[in-house]
């Protein structure tokens, strides 16, 4: 398949902002493609080689190596290319419009170019010669890799129209951002490929399970939807965590699961999804990063701790107190988050894991079976340790049972409780936020009886002190029914001295231009930001507000829902934008807030 079709889908991309009309162009992109090439579209289309968790080496290409191969294949200066960047300020378009300018210059087209000397266009670029060609600028790695990823660039770009120039230049430099949400391919693959989008929820299942969406695409569009839903999960693929919704009263947490639950700690730590294969170890973080490197003494337990020969296991990893062995909270976790001098963090934040479910052992899909068979499963194959154990837990039936719990899991250094359905029904729902799990955690401090998980949309300049600097935050909830990220609140304090410098840094690489494609917000900020960072906020109470589009409607005509003195608590890097709290979970949250006014009234 030409390349040249999915640059046009690009160009038609990038003019649209609603998901109708980018499904309908994707829908046409796809009914072009050629099943075997399906798989590369799909990532290109998430602008990414392949999937983040599979831990593969970046592109790896700067400005200074991307203008270089842009000089060879072109013909003209680096200096000629850098002048013409600070006019265009965007390396791609500076390409397509040097290209263009030659092929104009010469009447027979690209063709005469290689006969007159000049750069060649010999070959129509196919999607495969683009992939593989930037796979293998990936691949290169180590002494004399420079050179390497230069020449199949350079040879790249020689064979590229002008159009296909400025599009390759764009994803080498990360740029290629289209804002096509999962979703939303999720949908174009089942309208082409299963014949509606009705077959939605078995692709997406099928997602779920394998957190792959150019492996489900060709599976799809190679071996039809029958294929996918027989999908089991695989060792080495991350499965989409199960979450939990939430309550703040033990009665209606029982009330929901069927008046039974078993009830376990609430661990302050940092998920993880556990693979294991022989003696091969992956950790996959709730965001499906693979974190496998950074936790070496995890990697370790489980290799020696797993009895089976084939697993997939979730726990919380907890930072732990060597001394006391107490719990220590997700801030001090969070330091073992890096890159470099992992041993020196291990000796000084030692960690404590948590398991409390099992996915999948050895050829048996456990996802499919109620939480009392997977937990048996897990008491089975896990050899406990004393960093290795399974969640704390009891069975409760009555509210007080699992109030006095809840206090010892606060009093041991557990967030609170999180509750979990135990009938025939209580399934493993991957990728699903539902009350199959209900997470207990108390806030005394606050009105607002939790936190809240929102997106950063947009920035505001501060004044006096602050001027000058970004201060204020848009943010927004996700509203997986559309796939759109509407506004909640502005949030201007919690924020330390040291938040707020580093602050541009941190938005720098999202901010854009206009409005980011998906985001939905009457107010203009003074930065537009790409729906990318996830911020925990914690508000007084929650309240109608005719700026805010989140929920806009749902509780009064002319009004959305937002925050009322709302503060920054911190950065959920573990936290997609895709994972923030819904709009559909505010809505709720704001019904619960209305009754527990209207109780209140009437007890007094
Ligand atoms: P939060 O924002 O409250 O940390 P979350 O949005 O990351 O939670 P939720 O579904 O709301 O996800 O809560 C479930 C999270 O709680 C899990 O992702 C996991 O990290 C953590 N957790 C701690 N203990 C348990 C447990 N026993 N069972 C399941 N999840 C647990």
């Amino acid at each position: 398949m030409e390349f040249s079709i999915l640059v046009s889908t690009f160009e038609k991309l990038e003019r649209v902002t609603a998901r109708t009309q980018i499904l309908l162009y994707l829908v046409e992109l796809f009914k072009k493609t050629d099943p075997d090439d399906i798989d590369k579209v799909v990532y290109f289309i998430q602008g990414k080689l392949w999937p983040d968790w599979k831990g593969l080496p970046e592109l790896g290409v700067g400005e200074k190596l991307l203008l270089k191969a842009g000089s060879i294949a072109l013909q003209v200066s680096e200096r000629q290319l850098e002048n013409l960047l600070r006019k265009h300020g965007d390396i791609g378009k500076v390409f397509e419009v040097v290209k263009e300018e030659r092929e104009k210059k010469m009447p027979g087209g690209p063709g005469l170019l290689a006969f007159m000397g000049g750069p060649a266009r010999k070959t129509v670029l196919t999607i495969s010669r683009v992939y593989d060609t930037l796979a293998r600028v990936a691949m290169a790695q180590g002494e004399g890799s420079r050179d390497i990823k230069l020449k199949l660039l350079a040879g790249l770009l020689m064979d590229a129209s002008p159009k296909e120039a400025r599009y390759i230049a764009r994803f080498v430099e990360g740029r290629l951002r289209l804002g096509v949400g999962d979703a939303t391919i999720l949908d174009a693959l089942s309208v082409v490929y299963a014949g509606s989008v009705t077959f939605r929820p078995v692709v997406e299942r099928a997602y779920n399970l394998r957190a792959d969406l150019g492996m489900i695409a060709k599976i799809l569009a190679k071996e039809g939807i029958e294929s996918l839903k027989a999908i089991k999960p695989q060792v080495g693929v991350p499965i989409r965590p199960m979450l939990a919704e939430r309550l703040s009263s033990a009665k209606e947490i029982l009330e929901k699961t069927g008046g039974k639950a078993v009830v376990e700690y609430k661990y302050d730590g940092e998920r993880v999804q556990i693979h294991k294969r022989g003696e091969e170890i992956w950790l996959f973080s709730r965001r499906l990063e693979n974190i496998t490197h950074m936790y070496p003494d995890v990697v370790e337990m489980a290799r020696s701790r797993i009895k089976a020969r084939e697993a997939i296991v979730e726990g919380e990893i907890v930072a732990i107190d060597p001394e006391t062995r107490e719990l220590r909270p997700f801030q001090v976790l969070m330091h073992r988050r890096r890159k470099h001098d992992i041993k020196t963090a291990m000796a000084e934040i030692p960690v404590a894991v948590f398991l409390f479910d099992v996915l999948y052992a050895d050829g048996r899909d456990l996802t499919v079976e109620p939480l009392p068979i997977r937990r048996k499963t897990l008491e089975k194959i896990i050899d406990q340790g004393e960093n290795w154990q399974l969640a704390k837990e009891i069975v409760a039936d009555k509210p007080e049972e699992l109030e006095k719990f809840f206090l010892e899991a606060v009093e041991a250094g557990a967030e609170g409780v999180m509750a979990k359905a135990i009938h025939l029904k209580s399934i493993y729902q991957a990728g699903a936020r539902g009350w199959l799990w209900i997470k207990y955690k108390r806030d005394y401090k606050s009105e607002m009886s939790d936190t809240v998980d929102l997106v950063v949309i947009g920035g505001f300049y501060g004044k006096g002190r602050r001027g000058g600097k970004i201060g204020t935050l848009l943010m927004a909830a996700y509203d997986p029914e559309t796939d759109t990220f509407k506004s909640v609140c502005k949030v201007g304090s919690g924020f330390t001295d040291e938040d707020l410098d580093k602050m541009e840094d941190i938005l720098r690489p999202y901010i854009r231009d206009t409005k980011p494609p998906r985001v939905e917000s009457e107010l203009k900020p003074d930065i537009w930001v790409e729906p990318a960072l996830v911020a925990e906020i914690l508000g007084a109470e929650l309240t109608l507000s005719p700026v805010h589009t989140c929920c806009y409607g749902w509780a009064r005509t002319g009004a959305g829902i937002s925050i009322r003195f709302p503060r920054f608590i911190r950065w959920r890097p573990d936290k997609g934008p895709e994972d923030a709290t819904t709009t559909k979970e505010l809505y709720e949250m704001y019904q619960r807030q209305l009754r527990k006014i209207a109780e209140e009234a009437t007890q007094s």
